[in-house]
């Protein structure tokens, strides 16, 4: 089943209309990674305490969803989409804003990825699998919480994470082995898959601020400031978008949210798990 799954999902990226640009051939998103967690795995119930008691659990998403009929097993599958190679070199040039292609990628290329959590979600069902996508239920919600500020019910990156596909940056993004440009995506399901081994030890392994302390590139590509060697200041940085961003190319891009992103790309995490240099030698964005 699971060569299924991740042929369908490869497949709706590779020839889904709604993941080309408006005005060109070139797609939103290169081909996905997909990996597998238990709805049982110890690490949602540890992110009550990490990110919030407000953060839901997989099970307790399946319960709010199906009540009596709620699955006692299942999986949470995760995908990560790449950026394409064209949109994330258009955003290398941006110093104070991104690009336009990188905007659209963000407001139309987050629609096809709906598109495709709704596609996952229908492909379980019809196969007799109580499946739904958390970012698409009722039980979603954003949140501002007075610790960690700017949050939801369901952190798809999170989810990612127990899913062996990625961990977390000095950025707040997921480093995985396609890089950190990125959308990601999850459905919750009553079918049970084997999981994902996680092929790192910690939630920073990948990140070369915390496994080497070297880098930085992204402290330097943040307009606003927002990421320091402590880590990212979500409010600072949702302010830029808000206050700076938005109002200077929504409109002239033709966009309703614009995204930033400037923090990934033209760093070394940018495509790859970047690699610790020796002392002395270059680390290329
Ligand atoms: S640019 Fe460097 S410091 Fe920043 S997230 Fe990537 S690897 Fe970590
Ligand atoms: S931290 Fe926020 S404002 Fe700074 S580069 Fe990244 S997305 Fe842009």
């Amino acid at each position: 089943m699971k060569k299924e799954i991740e042929d369908a999902i490869r497949g709706f990226v590779g020839t889904s209309s709604s993941n080309r640009m408006k005005d060109s051939d070139e797609r939103y998103f290169a081909e996905p990674i997909i990996g597998y967690a238990d709805i049982h795995d110890p690490l949602f119930a540890e992110y009550k305490s990490i990110i919030g008691d407000f953060h839901l659990t997989p099970v307790e998403f399946l319960e709010a969803e199906y009540g009596a009929l709620c699955p006692q097993n299942g999986t949470v599958i995760c995908w990560i989409l790449p950026v394409s190679m064209g949109i994330r070199r258009s955003n290398k040039k941006g110093k104070k804003v991104p690009s336009s292609e990188w905007s659209h990628m963000r407001c139309f290329g987050e629609v096809f990825n709906d598109a495709l959590r709704k596609y996952v979600v229908a492909l379980l069902n019809s196969r007799g699998h109580r499946t739904i996508s958390p970012v698409l239920t009722a039980q979603w919600k954003r949140i501002v919480s007075p610790d960690i500020g700017h949050a939801s019910t369901w952190s798809e990156r999170h989810a990612a994470y127990a899913a062996g596909l990625g961990t977390f940056s000095l950025s707040d993004g997921l480093i995985t082995r396609k890089g950190i440009a990125h959308r990601a995506g999850s459905v919750i399901t009553g079918l049970v898959l084997e999981p994902t081994a996680r092929p790192y030890q910690g939630p920073y392994d990948y990140c070369l601020k915390y496994n080497a302390n070297a880098c930085g590139a992204c402290i330097k590509r943040c307009p606003a400031g927002a990421i320091t060697e402590n880590g990212h200041n979500k409010e600072i940085c949702s302010q830029y978008m808000r206050e700076v961003i938005s109002p200077k190319v929504n409109d002239k891009y033709g966009v309703t949210i614009s995204g930033c992103g400037l923090c990934q790309t033209k760093v070394p995490c940018e495509r790859r798990i970047p690699a610790i240099k020796a002392e002395g030698e270059k680390i290329r964005g």
